[in-house]
């Protein structure tokens, strides 16, 4: 018999599951945050609920939690984790401490199949979505599980197009009787596929960052085919007419390419398109792919960008680049392949 995984579950789920052994709501809470508290696979040691329900659950369930099969540590204190499903799906996981500031980058699906010209994982393939419990279990399974601060979804894959399973890990990191951690400290980040960004404004509070490349559509197709389908001006449009909720941040990441992304109308643009709205903009790094011959923009003119998006009033920082010496950087991701 398969035993059901219950890391990924939902207090009502639990309920359902277990309705035979007249299973309580407070029941399912307890169940769950054995699992996404106390980060345990033993049920035994559940005392606040029913012996026969306990019996029942050790009988038909296991907890979902898996542990990476590797890890690899940067000169900056950055790790990368390997996991492996038991269906044999592969992806990353990058923990990136930060003074008291301690954020996972987690991945949605193994592999992605959105082809950006200029990312290892596009050109890893697509090998699978990942489920709600695959995703939680990159937060509850590595061992700094408890330092945890902050999350963003820029692992491998594109969160939008895994999005029931996005929402619903969303959901259980936020819930009390999940993981509990603010909204406000976990982002989700796309390049842009229109329906998912209106559904996941609506049924999730997290922040969404839309990466951009180009503000300018001929630009961005070439290196994000998305955009053929779903032209990111009107995201940004839907974006600056979301009624923003207090605290809730909306913002656009754009990785700076040496002259070719890097130039004043380029600058020009960010700030006719950014005027006005409460959207703020990340500018990073580039970080080469194989035998790429692009190249980072230099330091001087991130700065000269920042500080002339802020003179004109939009909110802008330039992002630090973590784990680029073992492939963890944004980007990088190919779940330990050497891809070229
Ligand atoms: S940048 Fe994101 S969406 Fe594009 S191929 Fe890489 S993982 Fe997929």
């Amino acid at each position: 018999m398969i035993k059901k995984n219950l890391c990924g579950s939902t207090p009502d789920e639990i309920m359902d599951l277990f309705k035979g052994s007249s299973c309580t709501r407070d029941n399912a809470v307890s169940i769950l945050n054995s699992v996404y508290k106390k980060r345990s696979s033993d049920f035994s040691k559940i005392f606040k609920i029913p012996a026969r329900l306990r019996n029942e659950i050790i009988d038909n369930s296991c907890s979902g939690l898996f542990q990476p099969v590797s890890s690899e540590v940067s000169e900056d204190k950055t790790v990368k984790y390997l996991f492996r499903t038991e269906t044999g799906k592969m992806f990353e996981t990058i923990y990136i401490p930060d003074n008291k500031r301690n954020t996972v980058c987690v991945s949605t699906q193994s592999g992605c199949r959105m082809g950006c010209s200029f990312c290892m994982t596009g050109r890893y393939g697509f090998h699978g979505d990942l489920s709600a419990g695959e995703i939680l279990n990159q937060i509850i399974s590595i061992p700094e599980a408890a330092s945890v601060t902050h999350l963003v979804f820029m692992g491998m894959g594109e969160p939008l197009d895994n999005l029931d399973s996005v929402i619903k890990a969303c959901e259980i990191l936020t819930a009390e009787w999940g993981l509990a951690i603010s909204p406000r400290n976990i982002t989700v980040s796309t390049v842009g596929i229109t329906p998912g960004v209106e559904r996941f404004l609506t049924d999730s509070n997290c922040n969404l960052t839309l990466s951009l490349y180009s503000p300018f559509a001929d630009e961005r197709i070439k290196m994000v085919p998305a955009e053929k389908v779903y032209p990111v001006i009107k995201i940004i449009e839907i974006m600056k007419n979301y009624p923003l909720k207090k605290k809730r941040r909306l913002s656009l990441a754009y990785v700076m390419i040496r002259e070719k992304n890097d130039s004043e109308r380029h600058l020009e643009r960010l700030i006719e398109l950014l005027t006005g709205s409460e959207i703020r903009i990340n500018l990073l790094p580039y970080h080469p792919v194989g035998k790429d011959s692009n190249a980072s923009s230099i330091m001087e003119k991130m700065q000269y960008f920042k500080h002339n998006l802020v003179i004109s009033g939009i909110s802008a920082s330039i992002r630090k680049s973590r784990g680029a010496d073992i492939s963890a950087a944004c980007g990088l991701l190919a779940a330990g392949l050497k891809i070229t």
